[in-house]
């Protein structure tokens, strides 16, 4: 049977996810269709009443509408509840349930490049750069992988408010202190817009701080995929997971949830990266 699906945002027009899910649906067969629909702040309410009488499969949410949806989920789950964000949302019978995937898809990127275990025995903290919706999910799944969570952030106020929510500690950008967590650092994770193609490329720590060798880098921004960030950590010996990843495991995640199947990953990869001119693992 012909199912729809889609992705909110405002703007969307940039999205990657219907190039990914319209490459998975015809990789596993499913005659289904997946496209972008831009939703102004406010209008979710509409929209999805519109989409559910529809009966559409699911609908992916990006910025800035990943707080607002919850208020039309009769369904939360605990992953979209403690986050804060929803952003696959899937219709059970005529009510939407928002779950959140970019946790786990954080998890899945992040054991592409390390073991988990590994990680958590080094005993080093995970530091978490940002404090907005994109950050908490980070944060929850760093703190559930085992590791001890640093969130650093500019307005310290949102700060430590994420970390008291995810029982991690904050630091301010300019603490004293920063350098020598980060050099024990088990994780770094980029949850800023900063190095984003259209800002000024920088990357999101400080001049002169580095994330150490075997460290594992990972930057939520995919457009470049390989931001300053990232390159700096690669050339200081740490593993290092792109957006690209986090935005294929997510979506894996979320394709798995509507359709009862495990995800044609190389394939969404595949079409991620042909999308981006080739860049990316
Ligand atoms: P958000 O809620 O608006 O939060 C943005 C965070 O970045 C805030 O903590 C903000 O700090 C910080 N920030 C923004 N501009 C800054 C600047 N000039 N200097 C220092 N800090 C700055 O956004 P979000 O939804 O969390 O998304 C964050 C990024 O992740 C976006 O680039 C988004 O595209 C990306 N993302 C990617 C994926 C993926 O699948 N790859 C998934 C989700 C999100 P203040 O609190 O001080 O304002």
């Amino acid at each position: 049977m012909a199912g729809e699906c889609f992705v909110i945002g405002y703007p969307v027009a940039h999205s990657l996810s219907p190039v990914m899910f319209t490459a998975a649906f015809r990789e596993v067969g499913l005659p289904w269709s997946y496209r972008a629909i831009a939703v102004p702040p406010g209008r979710t309410p509409e929209v999805l009443a519109r989409l559910a009488a529809r009966g559409v499969v699911g609908v992916n949410v990006t910025m800035p509408l990943k707080q607002e949806v919850l208020s039309q989920a009769r369904i939360i789950t605990p992953r979209a509840r403690l986050a804060g964000a929803g952003n696959t949302l899937t219709l059970v019978g005529d009510a939407w349930e928002a779950d959140n995937t970019d946790w786990p898809g954080l998890r899945q990127a992040i054991a592409e490049v390390a073991d988990v275990d590994e990680l958590v025995g080094s005993g080093g903290p995970a530091l978490v750069l940002g404090a907005g919706g994109a950050a908490a999910a980070c944060a929850f799944c760093l703190a559930e992988m085992g590791l001890p969570v640093v969130i650093v952030n500019r307005d310290a106020g949102r700060g430590e408010l994420l970390a008291a929510r995810v029982g991690g500690q904050y630091l301010g950008r300019q603490d004293p202190s920063l350098q020598e967590v980060l050099a024990g650092a088990a994780v770094v994770v980029n949850a800023t817009p900063l190095g984003m193609t259209g800002q000024d490329g920088a990357s999101p720590l400080p001049p002169g701080l580095r994330v150490p060798a075997g460290c594992v880098a990972c930057d939520l921004v995919y457009r470049p995929v390989e931001t300053e960030f990232l390159r700096q950590a690669r050339a200081n010996g740490a593993r290092v997971v792109d957006g690209l990843a986090v935005l294929l495991w997510q979506g894996a995640l979320a394709f798995q949830r509507w359709t009862g199947q495990p995800a044609p990953v190389e394939t969404m990869r595949r079409a991620l990266r042909g999308a981006v001119g080739g860049e990316g693992r």
